[in-house]
C-alpha cells in the first residue's frame, strides 16, 4: 500500500537564494501521527506549504511529494489540495468571510458540493470541532482558539486524506491547548504536526522527525528521541518537562 504521504529529496530556495530545504526525504503511513520538530528556521513551514503544493511556486524536474502515491504536479493540484488540509500556524490568514458559516463552507463550495451537502458539511464539522451554534459569529471576534478550531473545521468540511498543522498550539491558553488536543487525538486520519510544543508531541505523536538547517536530521520512536538530551540541545530544542519522571537521566 502506498505511504499516506511520501517527500523524495525534496529541495527548496525561496527567490533570494535561501536555501530552505536540503534533499528531504520521509513518509508517514495512513493514520500515523508525527510531530515535525526543530529550531526556528529550520524549514518547517517551507516543508508544510510543500505538502499540499502551495509551493513551490514553479514547477520543474520531477516530482518529490506523493501523496496516497500520487505527485502532487500542476495537474493533480485540486484533488491533492483536498486531501491534505493545512492549518497556517495564524488563524487570521485562513480566516476572510464575514461569519463562521461562510469561511468553513468555502472549501466544500470551491469543490463543487451542493447547497444541502455544504450545508450538512459545515453542520458537521462545527459539531465536530465543538462550535455548533457558531454559523452566524464574526470569526474575526473569536478568541485563537476559537479562530483554529474554525480553521479546522474548515478543512474537515473538505473530508481531507490528512492533515497538516502549522504551530496548532502557539497562543493557545492552557484550556484552549487542551481542547484542540483532545480534538487532534479524535481525528483519526493521518497528521503531521510541526510545533515547538514538544508537550503535545509526547502525548500525540508516537513519531517525531527532526528539521535543522532544512535538512532531515534525526527522526524515530518520540520518546527515545526527545530523551536524547545530546540531540536535543545540538539542534537547539530542549528535553520536556514531561519526560523528566519518566526519564530522570
Ligand atoms: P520554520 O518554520 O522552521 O521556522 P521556515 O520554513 O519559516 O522555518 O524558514 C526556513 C528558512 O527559509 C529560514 O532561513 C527563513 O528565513 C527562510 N524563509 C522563510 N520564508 C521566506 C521567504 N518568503 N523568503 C525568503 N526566505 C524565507
Amino acid at each position: 500500500m502506498s505511504a499516506a504521504i511520501e517527500v523524495r529529496h525534496l529541495g527548496y530556495r525561496y527567490g533570494d537564494g535561501t536555501a530552505a530545504l536540503r534533499d528531504v526525504s520521509f513518509s508517514l503511513a495512513d493514520g500515523e501521527c508525527v510531530g515535525l520538530i526543530g529550531p526556528n528556521g529550520a524549514g518547517k513551514s517551507t516543508l508544510l506549504l510543500h505538502l499540499n503544493g502551495l509551493l513551490p511556486e514553479t514547477w520543474a524536474g520531477e516530482p518529490a511529494v506523493f501523496v496516497g502515491g500520487c505527485p502532487v504536479t500542476p495537474d493533480t493540484l485540486p484533488q491533492i489540495r483536498r486531501q491534505v488540509g493545512l492549518l497556517f500556524q495564524d488563524p487570521n490568514d485562513q480566516l476572510f468571510c464575514p461569519t463562521v458559516f461562510e469561511d468553513v463552507a468555502f472549501g466544500p463550495q470551491q469543490f463543487g458540493f451542493g447547497a444541502k451537502e455544504v450545508r450538512e458539511r459545515v453542520a458537521q464539522s462545527l459539531a465536530q470541532t465543538g462550535l455548533a451554534g457558531f454559523e452566524q459569529r464574526a470569526p474575526h471576534h473569536l478568541s485563537v482558539g476559537e479562530k483554529r478550531r474554525v480553521c479546522l473545521a474548515g478543512v474537515l468540511a473538505c473530508d481531507p486524506t490528512m492533515l497538516v498543522l502549522d504551530e496548532p498550539t502557539t497562543s493557545l491558553d492552557p484550556k484552549g491547548r487542551r481542547e484542540l488536543k483532545e480534538l487532534l487525538r479524535q481525528i483519526p486520519i493521518t497528521k503531521l504536526i510541526a510545533t515547538h510544543d514538544l508537550e503535545l508531541v509526547v502525548e500525540l505523536c508516537a513519531r517525531v522527525i527532526v528539521l535543522d538547517g532544512g535538512a532531515v536530521v534525526a527522526e524515530g520512536a518520540t520518546v527515545p528521541l526527545l530523551s536524547d538530551e545530546t540531540l536535543m540541545l545540538r539542534h537547539n530544542l530542549e528535553r520536556p518537562h514531561i519526560l523528566r519522571h519518566l526519564h530522570p537521566h
